[in-house]
């Protein structure tokens, strides 16, 4: 057996944790870029912690999910201001850009030179900016991962930034930042970390460590999510989603994912659909794809086995397999109302496209069994109404 694992350098997780950011960013730097969510309800009291404590910030707010040319304004505004350190303080489209900035303030030459799949690749060279995350929803887990996902209209992709220097410095995980939540967006975000935890569980990379956080985030994910989302101040289900988000980016950044999130990067290209509500509505649909091709070309995988475990612990009955994972996933997503991939403007006639650019997409490698063109033109076909 031989693995690594790797994390950001510190993780502080609690409710009223956040009241840390501000002297650990302290002891970071002078002048942080806080890149935020648009109208984020905590970023006011955090800026004036951060001046109650000596620092000048300054602010960059990110609508939606990043751009590629979301970062080349952050930067540039970051390296107007004089900026040393960056804090993101958000959801993963905030955490992301804040990610990618500390990587290329310090990074010469152009962005593109850096990106995978559209860009040339270039390794990161450079230790980026201090970097700290907050995560305000519980979903992406980007808080512990080395990547920040970046959209580039032109290529109509997804892509990542990636490097091992890329995992924050701090990672600041408070509970209570996500009790304003929408019941909507805590619904695809929760089931965005139950397939962060769901995919490294059962993929071809996993690891002894990765297995144990993925039991007990799934555990926590399968207890909690309902809760958090009909009771949004309900702090038990918020701390235990909270974890499982953790959990899931911690799972995704040593292991690997699987065919949700190699059909999300080009869905999430072409339809510009919440990359949550995305993998929430696939989730069902890849998982049976799976368990039946694991079924009729290797049955003795030990995925199988996994997709049982999964079962049983979502239900809690320990008589409970595969078939009953698959139902009780089904049965959230009708109670959490997941749309159809259709309301996000996908059609029958991208369904080709997707499935070509999906199949090249690094999580699919991933996933326990390689599924034809026909499995995954079935899988999308499944989710579009
Ligand atoms: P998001 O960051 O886009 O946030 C969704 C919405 O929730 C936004 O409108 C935001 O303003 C709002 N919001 C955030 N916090 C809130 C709060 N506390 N109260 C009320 N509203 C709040 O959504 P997300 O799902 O967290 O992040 C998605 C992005 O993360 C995508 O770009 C995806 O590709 C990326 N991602 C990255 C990784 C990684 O490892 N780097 C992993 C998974 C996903």
């Amino acid at each position: 057996m031989q693995f690594e694992f790797a994390t950001a350098t510190r993780i502080l997780f609690g409710p009223g944790k956040m009241a840390e950011a501000a002297p650990l960013a302290a002891s970071m730097g002078r002048r942080p870029m806080v890149v935020t969510a648009r109208d984020l309800v905590h970023t006011p009291s955090f800026l004036e912690q951060l001046r109650a404590g000596g620092l000048e910030p300054a602010t960059f707010s990110v609508a939606g999910e990043p751009e590629v040319s979301t970062v080349l304004e952050g930067l540039r505004q970051a390296r107007e201001t004089g900026c040393d350190m960056v804090v993101g303080l958000g959801g993963g489209s905030a955490l992301d850009a804040g990610k990618a900035i500390a990587a290329i303030m310090t990074n010469e030459g152009d962005l593109l030179d850096y990106l995978e799949v559209i860009g040339r690749g270039r390794p990161i060279t450079m230790p980026p900016a201090p970097y700290i995350a907050i995560p305000t929803t519980s979903g992406t887990g980007t808080e512990v991962t080395r990547n920040a996902v970046l959209a580039s209209p032109e290529h109509g992709v997804k892509v990542s930034l990636r490097s091992p220097y890329m995992l924050p410095r701090a990672a600041i995980v408070d509970p209570e930042l996500t009790h304003s939540v929408p019941p909507s967006i805590t619904a695809n975000t929760g089931l965005d970390a139950l397939t962060q935890l769901i995919e490294p569980f059962v993929c071809n990379r996993g690891n002894p460590m990765v297995d144990a956080i993925c039991r007990e985030g799934i555990f926590r994910a399968a207890g909690s999510l309902r809760r958090a989302f009909m009771h949004g101040s309900d702090s038990d289900a918020r701390e235990s989603m909270s974890l499982a988000s953790l959990f899931g980016g911690l799972a995704l950044a040593n292991a690997g994912l699987g065919a949700v999130h190699g059909l999300a990067a080009p869905l999430g290209g072409l339809t510009h659909a919440p990359h949550g509500a995305v993998c929430a509505r696939l989730l069902p649909f890849v998982m049976e794809a799976n368990v039946r091709a694991l079924e009729n070309r290797a049955p003795a995988s030990p995925a199988l086995a996994r997709y049982d475990e999964i079962g049983r612990l979502l239900t809690g009955d320990p008589k409970a397999a595969a078939a009953d994972a698959i139902r009780w996933v089904h049965s959230i997503c009708t109670d959490l109302s997941i749309l159809p991939l259709a309301h996000h403007g996908l059609t029958g006639s991208d369904i080709p496209v997707v499935v070509t650019q999906a199949q090249k997409a690094s999580s699919m490698k991933a996933n326990p069994i390689p599924l034809t063109d026909f499995e995954l033109t079935e899988v999308l076909t499944r989710a579009l109404d």
